[in-house]
């Protein structure tokens, strides 16, 4: 029932990716940086960094103690009159939305933009159960219109221009479209009304869940959201429970970060908080609500201390708009609904090394994800961690690389490890590497290197490279 891909081929991904998607990306991605950037400087460098360890801080303080908020949460939902469901994986998340489905005879759904929903295959076992699922939030509707997923976990179809959206709109919609931002979004409202009106079964995913008080958060810049979250009779929401946290002040840090990192803004335009369903009559509203929390590997990431930061993660999509990978690639390439530098972390350990081994390679490990993350998840230190995990196998999995691979990656390890081999082999690659060299580059290497030079030169191996690190660690300490 899962539409969770067998195994990502990110070489073969990349093979696909359209020659003017990586320019598209980086004018989208660069306006993002800008503004955030602007924001943060605005606040204060200190300022900012105080924030930043603060939302670190009190994140893994709600993992630390993930047992005692999710039931406080399970609580305080039961106690506002909505129903509570656990689901181990995606198939039994598929399975209790499902039966919820069935329950009210539902035959339209309309959603909100979730990634726990995209994650779990959500649509497509919906659709297979016979009912129509409507995606709501304007670049989910049209990712949804052109038949594919989520390009970026903040804005799914920003690498789309206007031109491209008005002619989708008129193929599918069969109407007069003008490639003008207003018009298009107009052009959606209206069809998109008519739909909530008529739907059964709103659904959302969540920012947050407030243990002190059992509150769904969720916020958007569009009012489709809200509209999801009310106007249909039943409403269910799928949340990682990695989503807690302890209280509304905890909250109130971790939207000053999210707002600021996701889309450059000081507040997004819409926090919604639901707790519970009506509690009478003149109160308006889904009459039914359910949450369910949805593990799917998060409990097995959290026992493993070095990559359980990996769910720190409140999905502001910086770490995508600042790293050279995504923004030579787009989303697509990660072949993963969740894309990105987070994307690589979550795949690669949901699904598991065997089907995602290849994405913890793609990054330069640059380390510009690390910096710009408002909760400082270390990223690439667990990436480098999943590597190994794909090379030689950990407490989690064995090893998956192909034979070639892990015979490179050992004897690399026993040259590091002896200096003597070391300055042998770097004479050695002197030696070789002279009739190719041109200035300090590299510029046509032989099979499997020239995988790399048929994109780009390599930089020429540098034998008194010891020499230099020596003289520069002797020169640093002179001056400490
Ligand atoms: S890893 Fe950090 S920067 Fe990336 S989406 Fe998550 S919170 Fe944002």
């Amino acid at each position: 029932m899962s539409h969770l891909p067998a195994s990502i081929d990110f070489r073969a991904n990349v093979r696909q990716v359209p020659p003017a998607l990586p320019a598209a990306v980086q004018k989208a991605t660069a306006k993002f940086l800008g503004t955030r950037a602007a924001l943060v400087d605005a606040l204060g460098h200190d300022v900012w960094q105080a924030l930043r360890q603060a939302g670190h801080d009190l994140r893994l303080h709600a993992l630390d103690n993930l047992d005692r908020y999710l039931e406080q949460a399970e609580r305080q939902v039961l106690k506002a009159g909505g129903h509570v469901h656990w689901a181990r994986d995606a198939a039994e998340a598929q399975r209790i939305v499902l039966d919820i489905a069935g329950q009210h005879r539902a035959r339209l759904a309309v959603k909100a933009k979730s990634m726990a929903t995209e994650e779990i295959g959500l649509n497509q076992a919906l659709e297979t159960a016979g009912l129509r699922v409507l995606e709501t939030d304007l670049g989910e509707y049209i990712v949804q219109l052109k038949g594919v997923g989520p390009a970026h976990i903040v804005v799914p179809a920003f690498h789309l221009s206007t031109e491209e959206i008005a002619a989708l709109f008129r193929e599918k919609l069969g109407v007069e479209a003008p490639a003008e931002a207003q018009q298009l979004t107009q052009i959606a409202r209206v069809k998109l009304r008519e739909e909530f009106l008529r739907a059964d079964l709103g659904i959302s995913g969540a920012n947050f869940l407030i243990a002190e008080t059992g509150t769904i958060v969720t916020v958007t810049n569009e009012g489709n959201g809200r509209m999801c979250c009310t106007v249909p009779p039943v409403h269910v929401a799928v949340v990682g429970i990695d989503k807690v946290v302890p209280d509304w002040e905890s909250l109130t840090v971790l939207l000053k970060l999210l707002a600021r990192s996701a889309t450059g803004q000081k507040l997004s335009c819409y926090t919604q908080f639901i707790s519970g369903p009506p509690r009478s009559e003149a109160e308006t509203g889904p009459k039914e609500l359910h949450l369910v929390l949805l593990d799917n590997g998060r409990s097995r990431i959290l026992q493993t201390a070095e990559t359980r930061e990996t769910l720190l993660c409140i999905r502001c999509g910086a770490c995508l708009n600042v790293c050279p990978v995504y923004n030579s690639v787009g989303g697509y390439a990660y072949g993963y609904p969740i894309s990105g530098p987070t994307g690589v972390l979550f795949a690669s350990q949901i699904l598991g090394a065997k089907a995602a081994g290849a994405l913890p390679f793609a990054s330069t490990l640059c380390g510009a994800c690390n910096d710009i993350c408002p909760v400082k998840i270390p990223i690439t230190d667990i990436l480098l961690q999943l590597r190994h995990r794909v090379v030689e196998g950990d407490a989690q999995e064995s090893a998956v690389a192909p034979y070639r691979l892990q015979l490179a990656a050992q004897l690399g390890s026993f040259a590091l490890a002896r200096p003597w081999l070391y300055r042998l082999g770097s004479r050695l690659l002197a030696w070789l590497q002279a009739p190719l060299r041109s200035g300090d580059w590299l510029l046509r290497l032989p099979p499997p290197f020239n995988r790399w030079t048929m994109a780009r030169p390599f930089p020429a191996f540098a034998p008194g490279f010891r020499a230099w690190w020596r003289s520069r660690s002797h020169h640093t300490r002179g001056r400490s």
